[in-house]
């Protein structure tokens, strides 16, 4: 008999979120590489949750975990997982047919929304020039997310339920064992388990080949984000996000300094991504174009993979060959909001069962989301 009925690959957001939701039916091991757990693109997120981001099934994921962040299991957090920011999307002139859609789009899931004047969207936020905004699209609903919170309080619970994590841990061999797997750790330790959760982010496709499984094509792209001090006597808590209809840059209120990113999507292999020089400076060069923001220093800058599958719908399923291998992967640059309903879709998934009815009424399935896709 296996030790266990899962071995997740990876403590990141993705692995803590369905180690949580698994172990309440399973026996759960959860191994992370490093010495602590969220160090990958988990602990850099830019914290935004917002209703109209990503593809429509990323959509569906975000507003089916809206109910989980506003009312979280009991003891899941001593924080409210969520502060509202409100997100407005501006354009300039030649931009006003990408923000028509833009809203059009929005309208189509149902999430609250308004167009603003360009002169509403600086009354909002008054460093922005007249010339770069023209028009916008207010999100009201649009929040913060407490990163930290959300992810330690899917370990706590994920412990609380039974799972075991160990950490320094990285999976480094697997064998068949059975029809489970036999799992070689960098400790030297080994594991039989019924099945893999492949969870490791930028790493899936990897872990992938290690279990003699065809990759998927996931490919990791790196994002860059700076922290800037705003300008003087900006009532900056007041401000929403403020992203480019065309996704070239956005910027946000964070601890009391600016948030902002080129939104940058630069391939990479799966390393510990650190940010470019000139990424930081095409930042600057963005953001000071639309906006009225000196920027004598930059504060911090980080960089983190964000990883997609070729459709840049994130990938729930067992594979279709290597029986016992489940792909928890993709996350792409939503993998924070969509925690929630990923997880609890997820688990239903590996554990054979029905998805829970409220995602099935949110018009969640299984096939988007299945590996298979990729098989042809
Ligand atoms: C700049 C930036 C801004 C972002 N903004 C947002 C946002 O506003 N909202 C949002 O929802 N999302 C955002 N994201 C995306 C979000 O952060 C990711 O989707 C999410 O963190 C991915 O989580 P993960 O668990 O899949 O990956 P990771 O956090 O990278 O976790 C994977 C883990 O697997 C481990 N691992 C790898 N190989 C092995 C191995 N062999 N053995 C054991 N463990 C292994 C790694 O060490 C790592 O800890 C942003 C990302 C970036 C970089």
């Amino acid at each position: 008999m296996s030790a266990y009925d899962f071995l997740i690959c990876g403590s990141g957001i993705a692995g803590a979120s369905i180690a949580c939701e698994l172990a309440a039916h399973a026996r759960v091991l959860v191994v992370e590489r490093e010495d602590r757990h969220g160090h990958h693109t988990t602990g850099r997120s830019a914290a935004m949750f917002i209703e109209s981001y990503g593809n429509a099934w990323v959509r569906r994921l975000t507003l089916a975990g809206r109910g989980f962040f506003d009312a979280p299991p009991v003891g899941f957090s001593d924080y409210p997982l969520l502060t509202r920011r409100g997100c407005l999307t501006i354009a300039a002139l030649d931009q006003l047919p990408a923000l028509d859609a833009h809203s059009a789009e929005i309208a189509a899931t149902g999430s609250e929304m308004r167009e603003v004047s360009g002169e509403a969207a600086r009354a909002m936020v008054p460093v922005l020039r007249a010339g770069a905004v023209v028009r916008a699209v207010f999100e009201p609903n649009a929040c913060d997310i407490d990163t930290n919170a959300l992810h330690t309080g899917y370990l706590r619970l994920a412990r609380a339920r039974g799972a075991d994590f160990r950490l320094n841990a990285g999976v480094e061999g697997i064998e068949r064992a059975g029809s489970g797997w036999r799992v070689r750790l960098a400790d030297g330790d080994t594991i039989e388990t019924a099945a893999i959760v492949n969870a490791a982010g930028a790493w899936c496709d990897q872990i992938a080949a290690l279990a003699g499984a065809a990759p998927l094509g996931l490919q990791p792209l790196r994002r860059t984000a700076i922290l800037i001090d705003p300008p003087a006597q900006a009532n900056l808590a007041a401000w929403p996000t403020v992203i480019d209809v065309d996704e070239q840059f956005y910027f946000k209120p964070e601890s009391g300094r600016l948030l902002a990113s080129p939104a940058d999507e630069t391939p990479s292999a799966p390393v510990d991504a650190a940010p470019d020089e000139l990424d930081i400076a095409i930042c600057v060069d963005r953001i000071q174009a639309v906006a009225d923001l000196p920027v004598r220093r930059i504060q911090r800058a980080w960089a983190g993979l964000r990883t997609f599958a070729p459709d840049r719908t994130p990938v729930y399923g067992y594979d279709p060959v290597a029986e016992g291998l489940f792909w928890f992967a993709g996350q792409g640059g939503y993998g924070m909001q969509t925690a929630p309903a990923a997880a609890r879709l997820g688990a239903a998934l590996a554990l054979g069962r029905s998805l829970p009815a409220d995602l099935a009424d949110r018009g969640l399935r299984a096939e988007p989301f299945s590996p298979a896709r990729f098989r042809a």
